[in-house]
């Protein structure tokens, strides 16, 4: 039985796995699974022993307004889909396990967190950094993977982990899209097959700027106007933010210079669904 829901069982499982000497990969998800999870999976069985998947709909990341009692939850689909990818371990504990009645511990994880997401859903890192503390302590892994997918939080993750000197290699891994270019979510599941037509103009927006970078744009405010006039394509899209940043911390110089590794960051709603994308590019 590779399904454990209790701590100090998958606790144990990690312990005994290294006392062998086998190298333990972890990859958190809040389920939902698809392609995008899968290719974690697949990574981390390639670069670990064991693979622990972990699925919890984590109720700190997500506001009052938010979607937490309608995110999507198809555990069957899921436990099948990750031990087809690889995964040796499903660990899907209890929420009172994880914030029992009391619980009063916040992780809150500053600079890279405050901007983008962190402007407009400001809950959301503190609730991931706290979650995936917690998870990294529970599972003691030796190697996370996360997903390009969310980008930021990797950034924040990556910090989180430097920060608590928690002895865990991070490795990031590229986007899964569809055959159009929108990207891989369990929130597509929200979309009208009408705003499914209309949802890669995400990846349209990010493939404008690319071309401008390529032929030679380097102004932060040109890139994200560009951005912006594409996604105004589609009314029915409210922007969050659509911007470049550079991709080692997200800040914002006025003017790109030549070998920057530059991030175009995507947030938007398309009707009352919320979508994010990112691209990366070195110029
Ligand atoms: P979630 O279940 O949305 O919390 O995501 C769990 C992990 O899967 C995170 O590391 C995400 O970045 C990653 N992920 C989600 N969607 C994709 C995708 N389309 N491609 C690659 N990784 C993804």
């Amino acid at each position: 039985m590779n399904f454990i829901e209790k701590i100090e069982e998958i606790r144990k499982i990690s312990r005994n796995a290294k006392k062998e000497n086998l190298k333990v990969g972890f990859v958190p998800t809040m389920g939902a699974l698809h392609d995008g999870h899968l290719s974690l999976i697949r990574k981390a069985k390639k670069i670990s022993d064991i693979v622990i998947v972990s699925i919890f709909v984590n109720p700190k990341q997500f506001a009052a307004h938010e979607d937490l009692d309608k995110y999507p939850r198809t555990l069957d689909d899921d436990v099948k889909m990750s031990n087809e990818s690889g995964a040796d371990f499903i660990f899907y504990p209890n929420p009172l396990d994880i914030y029992p009645v009391g619980y009063s511990t916040s992780i809150n994880v500053g600079g890279i967190s405050e901007n983008f997401e962190g402007e407009f859903r400001p809950q959301f890192f503190g609730g991931v950094a706290t979650v995936c503390a917690k998870l990294f302590i529970i599972v003691e892994p030796d190697v996370v993977v996360f997903g390009q997918k969310d980008y930021q939080q990797c950034l924040v993750i990556k910090q989180l982990i430097k920060d608590l000197h928690l002895p865990i290699e991070f490795v990031m891994e590229a986007t899964i899209r569809e055959s159009d270019g929108l990207a891989k979510s369990s929130r597509n599941r929200y979309l009208t097959e009408e705003d499914r037509k209309k949802s890669s103009i995400l990846f349209l927006a990010m493939e404008e700027a690319r071309k401008a970078i390529s032929k030679g744009e380097d102004k932060r405010k040109t890139i994200n106007a560009i951005m912006h006039k594409k996604l105004r394509e589609v009314p029915e899209i409210k922007i969050d933010y659509a911007s470049v940043a550079l991709a080692e911390d997200l800040s914002q110089p006025e003017i790109f210079l030549k070998g920057d590794t530059i991030v175009l960051l995507l947030a938007v709603y398309l009707n009352k669904t919320r979508l994010i994308d990112n691209s990366i590019l070195t110029i």
